[in-house]
């Protein structure tokens, strides 16, 4: 029996469990072999995920499970999405989505992203989780690499409103030699797709001397969909394989940058300390809409946010991209 989560479409027969080690074939269907189990629970704020232009300043409920279909040899959270599953077992918080739900409003959470590993691994808890968030009035989002199967796309599509796909390059030697997989060409497409009916933003984490060459295709291929797609370049500090690579120059990324942002509306570049490039300007006139300011590895967070009513620059009027609504004034402290 074949698992249709991602592309790797894994033959499961013989009680084998897949690539990510997530699924297996029970009773002639793909079941979670972990169902509910999570690795990680914890509250932050929207910017750190990085979401710029979903539910500004709100507090999150971020939520993680373990595995990964992907392989990158410079992978921040291995300890989590490259070792057997099994290994954590003992260490695993099983929480029931009536749980999750609870912790998210004891907290005073506005929303819960998924933001450890790939949603993909843990659809069938995901789609459960969805029905109590629903009830809640909780929107979900998450931080995908979208290669998934065109089916799963739509069950992601279902779960979350707002997503942030990781295009960690544009060729198909830098995803086979540093992700591992054989082709870009679904996580494109998914892009394409996603980008049509629900809230998308973009990452892609710089690797120096491996993937900088290939910002500009990636780009082209944003404005290509929507030109008000936010773009995060993330200034990516090498784990796991590649811990001895250098960090990339910040000068000379964002002078890669210069040409990107005559494409795009909203290009950021962070993950540093103090960077300059963590606010939104408006894309007619240049006024700075919205303030952020960044603490580097996923601290960035919202200072001010300047839109008009109607999430309007208050210059020139022009309507910035803005899902949901900013939380800056009504967010409640934890109990
Ligand atoms: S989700 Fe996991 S088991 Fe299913 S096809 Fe992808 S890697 Fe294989």
């Amino acid at each position: 029996m074949r698992c249709n989560y991602c592309e790797w479409r894994c033959d499961l027969s013989a009680g084998q469990a897949g690539v990510c080690r997530m699924y297996r074939e029970e009773q002639g269907a793909v079941k979670e072999r972990f169902p509910m189990q999570w690795s990680a629970c914890s509250v932050s704020r929207m910017e750190s995920m990085p979401f710029y232009h979903a539910h500004p300043d709100s507090r999150t409920l971020t939520i993680g499970t373990y595995g990964c279909n992907f392989s990158c040899r410079y992978c921040s959270n291995a300890h989590v999405a490259r070792r057997d599953p099994l290994e954590f077992k003992a260490e695993m918080n099983g929480m029931a989505p009536e749980e999750l739900i609870r912790m998210a409003l004891k907290h005073g959470c506005q929303n819960i992203v998924f933001n450890v590993n790939e949603p993909a691994m843990s659809l069938q808890s995901l789609l459960k989780l969805k029905q109590n968030a629903d009830q809640a009035g909780l929107p979900m989002g998450c931080l995908t690499n979208a290669y998934t199967t065109e089916e799963s796309t739509e069950i992601l599509a279902a779960i979350f409103s707002f997503l942030n796909i990781g295009l960690k390059g544009f060729s198909a030697e830098f995803h086979r030699n540093y992700i591992g997989i054989g082709s870009i060409d679904p996580i494109l497409r998914n892009i394409s797709r996603l980008a049509k009916i629900r809230h998308i933003e973009v990452t892609t984490p710089v690797i120096e001397g491996v993937n900088d060459s290939e910002l500009g295709a990636i780009s082209e291929f944003i404005a290509g969909i929507d030109p008000d797609i936010p773009w995060h370049v993330f200034r990516l500090l090498p784990e796991h394989e590649m811990k001895s690579v250098a960090y990339p120059s910040i000068e000379r990324i964002n002078q890669l940058l210069q040409t990107a942002r005559k494409k795009l509306s909203y290009v950021y570049f962070h993950n540093f300390v103090g960077s300059d490039w963590v606010n939104t300007v408006c894309p007619d006139c240049g006024t700075r809409v919205i303030e952020r300011f960044s603490l580097g590895c996923g601290g960035d967070r919202m200072d001010k946010f300047l839109c008009k009513e109607g999430n309007q620059c208050p210059s020139c009027g022009r309507r910035i991209k803005i899902h949901g609504r900013p939380y800056q004034t009504d967010v409640k402290e934890a109990t």
